[in-house]
């Protein structure tokens, strides 16, 4: 039997990755993915382009979506699997945060502007097209203008939570986050669990009401956790009856420490979430 190689999460150009759908689908099919998820942020515009190109390589493709989602005062990130990209639920989140990331996108540009610095917005929309804008398409701007010398840098001094480029958003709520991916037929997935830096407490209540409100998975290994993280997460999917997802967060070639489908397996016990998605 060939094994199968499962990665459930990645970007392309229809929200801040830097492959074109048809190129990431390639890439992940060169590397041995078996199964892939496309999960643009907000985004569901690359599936179609993703979906045909994946049959013409030979992997089997899930239709995917991360949505920026509002949980209390905290931004989390919900991935949908399988949902029907052409469900009413699905198409209205899509077309509220490209609407809300686009006001966004100015008001950023006009904070930016203040301190001297011109064109921000002119470079993220030629940039992006019809795609989603996001904060990554700013720190890229500020790199290529040396206000910056990296991603990282341009969070640190402009971007991040608190600074000076700053805008916060409310993003689509938690529950209908959830709900609209059930509505779609599709799997929600908690992302990244442990990038909200939350105490093990908030975390719990977190679990908690992520499964009262119709949450069937949690990312258990991604591109960057250690075998430690991997148990932890692999710990609190048993406790909270969760399945356990798998996919590397894969943006761009130029980060070598992430690939697509280079991931840990799951850690033994945890209900795999493909096991939902047939
Ligand atoms: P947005 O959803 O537009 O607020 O932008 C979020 C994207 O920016 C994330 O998906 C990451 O790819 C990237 N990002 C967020 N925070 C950081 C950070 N501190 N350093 C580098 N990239 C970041
Ligand atoms: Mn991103
Ligand atoms: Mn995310
Ligand atoms: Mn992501």
């Amino acid at each position: 039997m060939i094994s199968q190689v499962y990665d459930l999460h990645c970007h392309s150009t229809t929200s801040d990755g830097t492959l074109s759908p048809d190129e990431l689908v390639t890439r992940a099919a060169e590397r041995g993915v078996t199964t892939l998820a496309l999960t643009d942020h907000d985004s569901i515009s690359g599936l179609e382009q993703a979906r045909i190109c994946a049959q013409k390589m030979g992997i089997a493709f899930i239709n995917g979506i991360e949505i920026s989602a509002q949980w209390e005062k905290q931004c989390l990130h919900i991935v949908g699997l399988n949902i029907d990209p052409q469900h009413e639920a699905i198409e209205n989140i899509a077309l509220n945060l490209d609407k809300m990331r686009n006001e966004r996108a100015e008001k950023i540009s006009q904070k930016l502007a203040k301190k001297g610095i011109h064109g921000a917005l002119e470079f993220v929309q030629k940039v992006v097209g019809d795609g989603m804008i996001t904060r990554t398409h700013f720190a890229n701007f500020l790199v290529a203008h040396c206000h910056a010398d990296t991603q990282q840098q341009a969070f640190d001094r402009f971007l991040g939570d608190g600074k000076v480029a700053f805008v916060s958003t409310t993003w689509t709520p938690f529950d209908v986050a959830i709900k609209s991916i059930v509505d779609a037929g599709g799997v929600a997935v908690l992302a990244h669990p442990l990038r909200y830096k939350l105490t093990a407490s908030r975390m719990k209540k977190l679990l908690a009401a992520f499964k009262a409100a119709g949450g069937q998975a949690m990312e258990v290994v991604t591109g960057r956790y250690n075998p430690d993280e991997i148990r932890i997460l692999g710990n609190y999917a048993n406790q909270f009856e969760l399945a356990g997802s798998v996919g590397s967060d894969f943006h761009s070639p130029a980060n070598q420490w992430i690939e697509l489908g280079r991931l840990a397996s799951l850690p033994a016990g945890v209900k795999p979430v493909w096991e939902l998605l047939a």
